[in-house]
């Protein structure tokens, strides 16, 4: 210790001391400054601040350890190896170098030190080589103990310095870690001076002029001053680069604050690696930033695909990203390229769109499914049997199409209420499931409609058992709340491609086998006939052909006379629609008039013939009536009166001259309703007459109720009337009530002057049958009244002549 201290107050000049000591400090300050520098500037820049650091430390203790040489006033004349000493500069660079590189991208508790101890060492090969590099007449004499001292201590100091460093990054941690390292290279310096004594040898004449005085103060202020300009380089770009890098780390903090402020996850992808992202990108994926950062984006990615680079905003992508709990997340991710950290980067938003999708899913399963049952609906249904069908097409094999329908279903829900009707429903369901095999399709077409597909089918029997075991299962007693019910069903089955290739053909058939089932008495399975079909197919091509002729005006009217049997005279004539058909003929009304009442054509017709019969009746004599049919679809559309005030209306008709024909159905389905139109037209003062009396329920009491004008017994009581004792009784007997009710009565069908004859005299009848005439055309209505003189005398002279002759059936 005496002896560093010797060295240090009597063999150093104290002014140079001084200035050396100021270097190291400066040094020392640039040295870790630097250092710091390549701890916070961006992983980009890390070398270039490494190398920066270890050139200023090693510049900064080199000049340190060359002004120090030169306050040594060694007892001999010193010079210096220019080699050497340029190399001991040289070692000092490296060294630092290699120190500090371990220091920061070491940056743990074990190698931050040992890399500062590394620096140290640095400083302690440079010092002794720099020894080494000097040109002394001397001999140089060591105490080990001291230069091992030197070495220890200035490593310690140089690794405490570092730790400081790494740990503080505030000024004063900086000055602190300056400090120790100074501590360092100084003691390390003055305590290795203090262990080297020179012994002057014999005066040899040396290679190189010694320094005088001045010239080793100005070498040293020179090399201070330039150790000075390198240093405070080092520190003006160090204190610059923190300043930049402040301000961008306030950017970044703004940025990210922004960023975070948004409902969208954000990533800054470069080159397929994940950069940065903000909170709630973390958030969607339940990672930490930490997680994410330096990671590929794809590794993220399933069920579908970033946008490309060039997609537009307009079209963003749908995606789904893996999450933390392996759950998958929806989202819709938009792309833009921006400039991130100098260089161009792709930013991408994502929005949680799990919450649409799962409405958009919930939507999609109730337009596709019943909300009371849970079956596929309709739609679905047709899409499902569409698949099965192209699925059977390419695998050669057979689908079952089975429609299943509730019997009575609509008793119940007037019985019982709605409620309990959709509780049925909903355990028929359950039923038809459990009896179906688990690869049907069942679905609720509407109401108590149902439909089963049966893919991969062998034949015909065993569908057939499938559907009768569905309604064997439905069938069997119900229990809903209290109540004990007991529905049936029945089911229509058809098979793809055997009856049909075409969907609604198929459905066709299915239906028109459960109509089949139903009209066997219900509670069964029915197979399709392709007889129904044919009819079917026919009865379609008839209605578009009947619509057709109905707007293009083709239909006709014939009319059948009516007449009194007491004097034969005209009364009036039935009207009776016609259709002649270009390719059909003549189709008998039997068969269109049903069909223009299934098709509602029949509102349309009745209108036509309504104002045609009117019209022509006008050309009649005067009290001539015409009668015309209504339909009960006709009398249950509310405007019959309308049309019938129009019809008059339009023809200047008077109303007591046209009577309306209706048939016992119509007073069926709603007596109230019927009552009022019967009433109505009445009012007008038109005629009322219950046509086909007799074939209907509860007839007579009908005639008490309405207020009917003319009754027409119908065709089927008069043909063969005198071979039927009781037919004659049953028509005298209406006719008998008729009269007493004021009622006038007309016989239908009268074809025979036998069956006439079997009436007896009854001269205030009226007569309608091809026994008086078969019903004519326009054209043949002129002449009637005079060509048919002949048959109506002989009406008359049968009724008046010949007493009633009935014989009994033989
Ligand atoms: P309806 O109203 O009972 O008409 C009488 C039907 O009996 C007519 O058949 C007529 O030709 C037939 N007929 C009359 N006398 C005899 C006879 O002595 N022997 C036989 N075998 N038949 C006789 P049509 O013209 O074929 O009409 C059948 C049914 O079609 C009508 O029965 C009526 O219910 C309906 N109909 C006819 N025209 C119309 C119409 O314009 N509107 C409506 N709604 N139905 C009509
Ligand atoms: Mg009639
Ligand atoms: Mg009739």
């Amino acid at each position: 210790m005496y002896r560093v201290l010797y060295c240090l107050t009597v063999e150093h000049d104290l002014r140079l001391v001084a200035v050396a000591a100021l270097l190291c400090l400066v040094s020392t300050l640039g040295a870790v400054a630097t250092a710091r520098r390549a701890i916070d500037a961006p992983a980009g820049r890390r070398t270039a601040w490494l190398l920066v650091a270890g050139f200023v430390t090693g510049v900064g203790i080199w000049g340190t350890h060359f002004v120090s040489m030169l306050a040594y006033q060694a007892p001999v004349p010193v010079s210096y190896h220019t080699a050497g000493t340029i190399g001991s500069l040289a070692l000092a660079v490296f060294v630092s170098t290699c120190g500090w590189t371990l220091v920061v991208r070491g940056a743990n508790a074990y190698v931050t030190p040992i890399g500062g101890a590394l620096v140290g060492a640095g400083v302690a090969t440079m010092h002794f080589m720099g020894i080494d590099a000097m040109n002394v007449g001397a001999d140089m004499q060591w105490d080990v103990g001291l230069v091992i001292a030197a070495i220890i201590l200035g490593m310690q100091f140089a690794a405490g310095s570092a730790f400081v460093m790494t740990r503080y990054s505030s000024r004063f941690g900086l000055v602190a870690s300056a400090s120790l390292l100074a501590l360092g290279v100084v003691s390390l310096h003055y305590i290795a001076m203090g262990a080297l004594t020179l012994t002057p040898e014999v005066v040899v004449a040396s290679s190189v002029a010694p320094l005088s005085e001045g010239s080793f103060n100005l070498l040293a202020i020179t090399i201070a001053l330039a150790v000075v300009l390198v240093v405070g380089i080092g520190l003006f770009a160090a204190g610059l680069d923190q300043h930049l890098g402040a301000r961008r780390r306030a950017e970044m903090v703004r940025m990210r604050t922004l960023a975070d402020a948004t409902f969208e996850g954000i990533a800054v992808v470069d080159d397929g690696v994940m950069q940065d992202m903000n909170t709630r990108f973390c958030e969607l994926l339940q990672l930490e930033r930490e997680d994410l950062l330096d990671t590929p984006i794809n590794k993220l990615i399933v069920d579908g695909e970033l946008p490309a680079r060039d997609a537009s905003d307009e079209t963003p992508a749908k995606c789904h990203l893996r999450r933390r709990d392996g759950t998958f997340l929806a989202v819709q991710v938009r792309r833009r390229v921006m400039v991130f950290d100098q260089s161009p980067a792709d930013v991408f938003a994502f929005r949680d769109i799990s919450a649409e999708e799962h409405v958009r899913a919930r939507m999609t399963h109730l337009a596709h499914h019943d909300a009371l049952t849970g079956l596929p609906n309709r739609l679905k249904f047709r899409e499902s049997l569409e698949a099965a069908m192209q699925d059977a097409w390419a695998h050669d094999t057979m689908v079952a199409l089975v429609c299943f329908d509730l019997d009575r279903f609509k008793e119940v829900n007037d019985v019982h209420g709605h409620a309990v009707g959709d509780e049925l429903l909903k355990a028929v369901s359950e039923r038809m499931l459990d009896a179906l095999p688990s690869t049907a399709i069942a679905a609720r077409l509407s109401g108590d409609e149902f439909a089963v597909v049966l893919p991969d089918v062998k034949n015909r029997e065993d569908v057939v058992r499938i559907a009768q075991r569905v309604v064997n299962s439905v069938g069997s007693p119900l229990t809903i709340g209290s109540l004990h019910l007991k529905v049936s069903a029945s089911g229509g089955v058809t098979l793809f491609p055997l009856d049909g290739e075409d969907v609604d053909r198929l459905m066709n058939q299915a239906d028109l086998a459960l109509y089949r089932a139903k009209g066997l008495g219900r509670n069964q399975v029915s197979d399709f006939d392709p007889k129904l079909g044919q009819m079917m197919q026919e009865r379609r091509l008839l209605e578009n052909d009947l619509a057709l002729a109905i707007e293009d005006d083709l239909l006709d009217l014939a009319f059948q006379p009516q007449a009194r049997i007491g004097d034969g005279r005209i009364v009036g004539y039935e009207a009776l629609v016609r259709w002649n058909d270009d390719r059909r003929g003549a189709v008998p009304p039997s068969e269109f008039v049903q069909i223009a009442e299934d098709s509602g054509l029949i509102l349309k017709m009745g209108g036509w013939v309504l104002r045609a019969a009117c019209r022509e009746a006008m050309n009649w004599p005067e009290g001539c009536r015409v009668a015309v049919n209504v339909s009960p679809a006709q009398f249950r559309q509310g405007n019959l009166v309308m049309s019938v005030q129009q019809a008059l209306a339009a023809s200047g008709l008077s109303p007591d001259r046209l009577e309306i024909e209706i048939t016992e159905g119509v007073l069926i389905d709603d007596e109230e309703r019927a009552l009022n139109v019967l009433r109505a037209l009445k009012d007008l003062g038109v005629g009322l007459a219950i046509d086909d009396f007799g074939t209907g329920y509860s007839s007579l009491s009908y005639l008490r109720a309405f207020p009917f004008d003319k009754i027409k017994i119908d065709r089927s009581f008069m043909t063969g009337l005198h071979l039927d004792r009781e037919a004659q009784i049953i028509v005298q007997a209406t006719i008998d009530l008729a009269r007493e009710l004021g009622i006038r009565v007309v016989v239908e069908g009268v074809e025979e002057l036998e069956e006439l004859r079997a009436l007896g005299n009854q001269p205030d009848l009226v007569l309608q049958g091809y026994l008086l005439s078969r019903p004519l055309s326009r054209g043949q209505l002129a002449g009637f009244q005079t060509a048919s003189a002949d048959v109506r005398q002989s009406i008359v002279d049968c009724v008046a002549g010949s007493p009633i002759r009935t014989r009994n059936r033989a």
